[in-house]
């Protein structure tokens, strides 16, 4: 909105007045285009991505449409839209032929279908899809503008704790398998967002591990996605080898890192030629922030 603001004011003839507000930079020190020059059009110097306006746009509409659901509007329930549900339902479906309490064909469709994707394009459901990746993604970049320097994961501590969405994974079927109910809805977040905590087993612990959840996003971009989701363990060995991936080319490279500044899970394009790393949305961050045309370009490699 602030950006929106000055560009406004720019493009009215207040130059001056633009001017002046960019010499203080103190006092707006928060606001990111700050840096820019003075008396050149702030959104030329700060724009927005196109691809991310498109995957925004998109993830809003899939967002809304998962909310007017949830609202009781839709023909199904919100929770029908979860492919996970169809992973839940694996088991019931193999041992008494029918879908484990809420789940349905819907959510068996989504999960093969979110498996072939993740065997075309990676995890592109997560980054061009999933309401709560979309919201982890919100709350990150709010956070970078609230703390501009965050405490960064170190790489090795990172890479330890994604094992935990293994564990997520391995618990949540074991208890949906053996209680043959959907046990760990209490602490799925996309499930207490979206119903409003209306279920019976909804209760403190799961108001506190939201609020966890949700303090923890604003501090380590895509908290849940990276260290927690079992939708996203589940995902891994498809997206590891899928077969659009972004490629680097050594030739052009300046090894500026400014990929990896902007890749929302904390990727490094610039250390390697090919990014074959299953957290890899393929979200396009990188390849709009790099400042050299075609250092970096989504390729079908394998
Ligand atoms: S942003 Fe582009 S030029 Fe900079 S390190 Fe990454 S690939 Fe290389
Ligand atoms: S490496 Fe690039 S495309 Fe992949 S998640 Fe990071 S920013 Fe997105």
């Amino acid at each position: 909105m602030t950006i929106l603001f000055f560009e406004v004011l720019f493009r009215a003839g207040y130059e001056k007045t633009c001017a002046r507000l960019l010499e203080n930079p103190a006092k707006y020190s928060h606001i990111v285009f700050l840096s820019a020059n003075k008396g050149t059009s702030i959104l030329r110097a700060k724009r927005i991505p196109t691809t991310r306006w498109i995957r925004y746009s998109l993830l809003t509409v899939i967002t809304g449409m998962v909310t007017y659901a949830a609202l009781g509007f839709g023909k199904r329930s919100f929770e029908a839209w979860c492919p996970f549900g169809g992973m839940e339902s694996l088991w019931g479906l193999y041992r008494a032929g029918e879908f484990s309490c809420a789940t349905g064909p819907l959510n068996l469709s989504m999960l093969i279908g979110i498996i072939v994707l993740a065997l075309v394009a990676k995890k592109a459901f997560c980054g061009w899809a999933c309401p709560i990746g979309f919201l982890s993604e919100l709350a990150g970049r709010l956070g970078k503008i609230i703390w501009r320097k965050r405490p960064s994961v170190p790489a090795k501590t990172n890479d330890w704790l994604k094992l935990l969405r293994y564990v997520a994974l391995v618990l949540s079927l074991y208890f949906t398998y053996k209680m043959g109910e959907l046990i760990l809805r209490g602490y799925d977040p996309f499930f207490l967002i979206f119903s409003g905590f209306g279920h019976g087993s909804v209760g403190l612990t799961s108001v506190i591990v939201l609020i966890v959840l949700v303090v923890a996003a604003f501090i380590v971009p895509m908290f849940f996605c990276r260290y927690l989701c079992p939708m996203g363990a589940t995902l891994d060995p498809f997206s590891r080898v899928g077969v659009l991936k972004v490629a680097r080319n050594e030739k052009t490279c300046t090894k500026c890192n400014l990929c990896q500044k902007a890749c929302p899970v904390d990727i490094a394009p610039q250390k390697t030629r090919v990014v074959r790393a299953r957290d890899c949305t393929n979200c396009l961050e990188c390849v709009e922030a790099c400042p050299v045309k075609g250092a970096l370009e989504v390729k079908a490699a394998l």
